[in-house]
């Protein structure tokens, strides 16, 4: 969905920002160890993969920007006794053909091809801080420079993080991205749905996360993180990932899954009841977060301020506290004290993109910024009240319901990507357990 015109365009994007007489350094990660001999499937870097399109290991990218400007890749060679075990590789060649890069080495030339290609560039950007093995080995280059300066050679001066550039281009996402998104965030719907349908009291969280995984795979996606699937007690839990619980009766569930394609995430959260039918106190619960998250969704639009959908959305929930006796007080001494952070402890949302949490600043001159076209967020408050919270009565407990959209900032309000995933009181009545 992402055109290798795209990805030239990005490089030289890049190189414009970045000006004459500077070089950009950026590395793919190698293969990462689970248990002994055994790797973590492969994800590509995401700076990486944003600027080349190229998914194997043990890469660098360079890139020297100027008059002619040059995109170099030093990668793995092609081996084919290696391959027979781990598959095709490009090869400098096949990156140069299929990867529109100008130059390509085998990565073992990376070490003494680096040196001259550094000699007379002013600022060196690069991923600084990430790999210390890396960084070492750059400043082992930048060295072999310096001590050749009677020689007339020139080693850089200036150290830049090429993130700082990169974050601002990933934040606002072009058509090819969105429509990325969009089938990330259709598969996701697919999965929320099934979940919805197939989940039933005294199954185990992780069939559910099973059935999700089921749908990601067939659709040859894969996740964007680990699904979170908490029953009762474990929705209260933000980040609960062990999904090894019984679900029962009477519980809630709270599933917070997406889709990753093409190193694109979705990022959802849908929370219903395990037996198909919230009780009181869940709907009471689960009608303010809705409604929270509808408000809160509203003020996504270019001009409004980042924090504007939190703000809308405390302002909901501290009203619908107050109104079900869970707060007592005033609105706005209850805002100013946050002492909501009781029941609702995180922010509305984050930036999305290749990462979860994607990159991009939330404030510019420490004042918030403001939604521009393109962007990608989500918007998902929530309420949790765990067990023997004090001062909330009993009927109360064990509710963590939280609500997760993916909305698109558009040119004249925005669009919830998400919204084929129900979510109101009676569709998920309708829909959970009948499959
Ligand atoms: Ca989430």
């Amino acid at each position: 969905m992402i055109n290798l015109k795209e990805f030239a365009q990005r490089r030289s994007r890049l190189m414009k920002l970045m000006g004459a007489g500077s070089v950009a350094i950026v590395m793919a990660p190698p293969h990462l160890l689970r248990n002994a001999d055994v790797e973590y499937p492969y994800r590509p870097d995401s700076n990486f993969y944003y600027l080349s399109g190229f998914d194997e290991p043990d890469a660098v990218l360079v890139l020297l920007p100027g008059k002619t400007a040059r995109s170099i890749m030093f990668c793995q060679d092609r081996n084919p006794e290696q391959e027979i075990w781990t598959g095709a590789r490009a090869g400098p060649e096949g990156v140069c053909r299929d990867y529109a890069i100008d130059e390509a080495f085998p990565i073992e030339m990376l070490d003494n091809k680096m040196p001259e290609l550094l000699d007379g560039c002013t600022s060196l950007y690069s991923m600084y801080g990430r790999n210390s093995n890396f960084d070492s080995q750059i400043f082992s280059w930048v060295n072999r420079l310096r001590v050749k300066n009677r020689m007339g050679v020139k080693a850089p001066v200036a150290f830049c993080d090429v993130a700082a550039l990169l974050n601002e281009m990933r934040l606002i996402k072009s058509s090819g991205e969105i429509k990325t998104m969009r089938r990330a965030a259709k598969i996701t719907a697919e999965a929320h749905i099934q979940a919805m349908r197939t989940a039933r009291p005294g199954q185990m969280e992780f069939e559910v996360a099973a059935d999700i995984q089921h749908v990601f795979n067939k659709a040859g996606a894969t996740f964007a993180y680990q699904s979170i699937v908490g029953s009762g007690a474990n929705s209260c839990v933000l980040h609960y990932i062990n999904n090894n619980q019984a679900m029962n009766d009477g519980d809630l569930l709270l599933i917070d899954a997406g889709a990753e394609v093409n190193c694109y995430a979705a990022d959802v959260t849908r929370t219903f009841p395990i037996n198909g039918r919230f009780s009181k106190e869940q709907k009471a619960i689960y009608e303010i977060v809705l409604q929270a998250q509808k408000a809160a969704i509203k003020q996504v639009k270019p001009g409004n301020l980042w924090n504007a959908p939190h703000k809308m959305a405390v302002k909901v929930i501290v009203r619908g506290l107050l109104k079900i006796g869970l707060l007592k007080g005033e609105p706005e001494k209850i805002i100013k004290s946050e002492s909501f952070k009781k029941f609702f402890m995180h922010g509305t949302g984050h930036w999305l993109g290749m990462d979860v949490h994607d990159v991009g600043d939330y404030k510019i001159n420490r004042r918030w910024r403001r939604f521009e076209p393109g962007m990608m967020l989500t918007v998902e408050p929530g309420i949790y009240i765990p067990a023997n919270s004090r001062g909330v009565a009993k009927k109360w407990w064990n509710i963590g319901i939280r609500i997760e959209d993916d909305i698109l900032v558009s040119k004249t309000g925005h669009e919830v990507i998400t919204s084929k995933i129900p979510k109101e009181v009676s569709e998920l009545e309708s829909l959970v357990g009948h499959n």
